[in-house]
Formats: structure tokens, sequence, C-alpha cells
């Protein structure tokens, strides 16, 4: 039916059938141009809010890990607490690397207490993650700073007398999915790497750090199914949180330097 206001009632002359096809495309035309431009807007609009060009993956996914959290203080000094410096270190960190063009995610953004397979659980989910956790010594001389890979324990020699074909017949058959504990090995190669690549620009900047990295069990990088550090900055012995906190800003831009360089490596071959 067709109404008195229709705007397109004027225009048809020849018969209802005719009109009411000719209303219907017209009606269609305008919706889809009105797309167009819709689009030609959102697109125009998208370019201007570009970010700056960056190392940044885009589907790279930076995790920062503030150590420790709720019932868990991590070290006390008398004037800081790791788990409270580490949160702002972390917040000031994320704001620098997003500012770069990173995308972040933190594993805690308040005082609350995650388990290790929590926070790993969070570089898990992603395809394309690094994950990086961030503590505070209790010793140490105080304006340095060190980065750690985990360091996977030994595999367990076969018993005397073992061959490998009975070894292979004892084994436990392979159901393709990764053993939560053993979640960092794959990724052993590139967690050293890219700790190296870390503590050499922290070197740069917190003079009396080590040039390169250092190995040890760190229960919380271990479960994590991607290249994985941690971080310590010295220490919570110092006479100000301020003088910690206000590291956030060199170790924002040694994780960005050193990220985009592992990144162009890795992408190289060199994984
Ligand atoms: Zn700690």
């Amino acid at each position: 039916m067709r109404s008195p206001t229709h705007p397109f009632d004027a225009r048809c002359a020849i018969s209802d059938i005719l009109c009411a096809v000719r209303n219907t495309l017209s009606a269609r035309t305008l919706f889809a141009i009105a797309l167009a431009c819709l689009f030609v807007n959102v697109c125009a609009a998208s370019a201007q809010q570009a970010p700056p060009p960056s190392l940044a993956s885009p589907g790279l996914v930076i995790v920062l890990d503030p150590a420790h959290g709720g019932t868990d203080t991590g070290a006390r000094g008398e004037t800081s607490v790791e788990k409270d410096v580490v949160l702002q270190i972390a917040r000031t960190v994320r704001t620098e690397l997003e500012r770069q063009g990173y995308r972040v995610v933190m594993t805690r953004n308040d005082d609350s207490y995650v388990s290790y397979d929590d926070r790993a659980a969070v570089a898990n989910a992603h395809p394309e993650a690094v994950f990086i956790s961030l503590h505070v010594s209790s010793t140490g001389t105080s304006g340095t700073a060190r980065v750690y890979y985990h360091q996977l324990a030994a595999p367990i020699p076969p018993a005397p007398g073992t061959t490998a074909a009975n070894a292979k017949s004892q084994a436990p058959p392979a159901t393709g999915l990764t053993v939560w504990e053993e979640a960092q090995r794959p990724y052993s190669d590139a967690s050293h790497r890219l700790a190296d690549l870390i503590q050499s620009g922290l070197a740069q900047v917190f003079s009396g750090s080590p040039v390169t990295a250092s190995g040890a069990a760190v229960r919380g990088l271990r479960s994590v199914a991607a290249p994985a550090v941690a971080i310590e900055v010295s220490s919570v012995s110092v006479s100000s949180a301020d003088s910690l906190i206000a590291t956030a800003a060199p170790l924002a831009n040694a994780i960005a330097q050193a990220v985009g360089a592992f990144r162009q490596t890795s992408s190289s071959g060199a994984r």
C-alpha cells in the first residue's frame, strides 16, 4: 500500500507494480550509497587516528606481570613493599609501551593474589605473546637491574641398561598436549635471547648492571608457552620507593627496543 507522503509516489505514473519495483530499487540504491559514504568516513577517520609507525607487530601482545600481590607481599623494605612497587612500575611501563604502539595486557592491575598458573594462562591465551615479570629484589646494588630466563632442569638420564628401543616403549603415549610444567621448554632459546636483549639495554641505563641475562629456576616463567623473562630491579632497601618507581620509564624503553629487535631477529629465522 502506498502512502500519499511516500517520497517516490510523484514519479510513479505507469502502474502500481512498476512503481513498487522502482521504489524498492531506489530505496536499495540510496541505502547502498549511504553505506558506502559511512564506510568511506569510517576509513578516513581510522586513517587519521592510526598510531605512529613502530616495530610493534599487530598480533603481538606484551604480557606485563607485576609479581606477587594480595597476601604475597614479596620483598619488604622499610619504605617499600615489592608487590606495590612492581604494580606502579607495571602501570607506567604499560602506558609507555602502548604509546609506542604495543598491545599490552597485565596479569593483575590491583592488589589481588594471582596464582602462577593463572598468570601463565594470560600469556598462553594469546597466539603471539611475550611475558615479562617484574620484581624488586630484597638485596643487591641499588639502581641496577637483572634479567632472568627460566633455566630448565636437565632431562632425567635413562636408567643404566636402558636402550633406545625399550625407552621408547616405556614412554607415555604422545597426546599432542603440552605438559603445564614443561610449557616453557620449547621457548627456552627464544626466552634466553629476549632476556639478553633486554639486559643489554638495561645495562646502558642502569650502570653496574650485568650485560648478559642470567638463567635461574624461575617458577613464574615455567608454565608460560611464550618467550618469557623476569626483570628484577634493586632493591627494596632504598630509602624511598620513588627511586624504584622512577625506573619505569627507562625500563619501558629498554623493553620496547628489545622486543622490537627480538621480533626482527625472530622473523628473519633466528628463532
Ligand atoms: Zn619478586
